[in-house]
């Protein structure tokens, strides 16, 4: 059982206690010995604060207050109604993952990832006070989860050797996945996010992939903003806590990298260090999906905005080479 994270034991006796004494015109214990039965007797803990939360359900729950406060029945059972299907959307999506990533590892054909980037890591980080003021090299991680074998993939490289672009990240992902062999059906999830993974390069990328590669099928589905849980938001978690406890102090693109080799000990991640050969320009793919007529309008209707999920599919009659 947890209490509520603005609470304290001190708090409890304070506001609580004290005050339930008073009324009950008894004369209240020390709060030593409150804390000591309270830490013995009961099994309470506080509840942390929630850091990230969804935007939309914060905005809604907002709302929600609003029209309760102001007596608009309408109002409240419209938002209500939003906030539910909201709710199911994101929990339908999650249990997809987790049925995808079962049926990978029940048959060799079925090949289940997610990729993400993480915060950029600054070159140097001191804790001397100036410090701070200066500019820095960024190194840019992008994680590619392996859900079939529930391993981390960690590819690194430094903002002098390319950005973080969708064409960067089709360039790792190339490397990650042109020598896979025997399997049939590649599935992606990742966050809905239009500069990192929701784009027409990607998609242009997957088919690509689908002639390059063993793929006969990609299907990527994109998680609800705000409820995502991939599991390299937890490796990411694991990287900044051993940055904070063991290593606060980093002068090098090495001393990141042993950072993240260590950040894991039961599952250690894997690191590969992206070389500037590996980054050529993926954006010449786009002109096989993006058709324009001569006033410039594209000819191929499709808004990447609402989709949901796409899937690509190599034709029978399609031969390789
Ligand atoms: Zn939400």
């Amino acid at each position: 059982m947890y209490l509520s994270c603005n609470m304290t034991i001190a708090s409890l006796y304070k506001d609580y206690y004290v005050r339930w004494c008073q009324q009950q015109n008894i004369i209240p214990v020390k709060q030593t010995t409150y804390r000591k039965i309270f830490c013995t007797e009961y099994n309470f803990g506080f509840k942390l604060p929630k850091s990230d939360t969804c935007k939309i359900c914060d905005e809604s729950k907002i709302k929600l207050d609003i029209a309760k406060s102001n007596n608009d029945d309408k109002e409240e059972q419209r938002l209500t109604t939003f906030l539910n299907s909201h709710k199911i959307r994101s929990k339908a999506m999650q249990d997809l993952l987790k049925l995808e990533t079962e049926r990978s590892e029940n048959t060799t054909n079925v090949y289940v990832i997610s990729f993400e980037l993480q915060q950029a890591m600054p070159i140097p980080k001191l804790t001397t006070g100036p410090a701070f003021y200066c500019r820095k090299v960024y190194l840019y991680n992008l994680e590619v989860h392996d859900y079939t074998a529930e391993q981390g993939h960690m590819f690194l490289w430094t903002e002098n050797q390319a950005n973080r672009g969708s064409d960067d990240v089709a360039c790792v992902l190339f490397k990650f996945l042109k020598d896979k062999k025997d399997v049939g059906h590649l599935v992606v999830f990742t966050v809905n996010c239009p500069g990192q993974s929701k784009n027409w390069l990607l998609m242009a990328f997957s088919l690509q992939l689908i002639k390059e590669t063993c793929f006969k099928t990609i299907t990527h589905h994109f998680l609800v903003t705000g409820h995502t849980h991939l599991s390299s938001d937890r490796d990411f978690a694991l990287i900044e806590k051993r940055h904070r406890k063991y290593a606060p102090e980093v002068y090098s693109p090495e001393g990141w990298h042993k950072i993240i080799n260590d950040a894991n000990n039961k599952n250690p991640l894997k690191v590969t260090v992206m070389q500037q050969e590996d980054f050529f320009g993926f954006e010449l793919l786009l002109a096989n999906v993006q058709k324009r007529d001569f006033s410039g309008v594209y000819t191929f209707h499709f808004k990447t905005k609402n989709t949901k999920s796409f899937f690509v599919e190599r034709s029978e009659y399609y031969k390789k080479g």
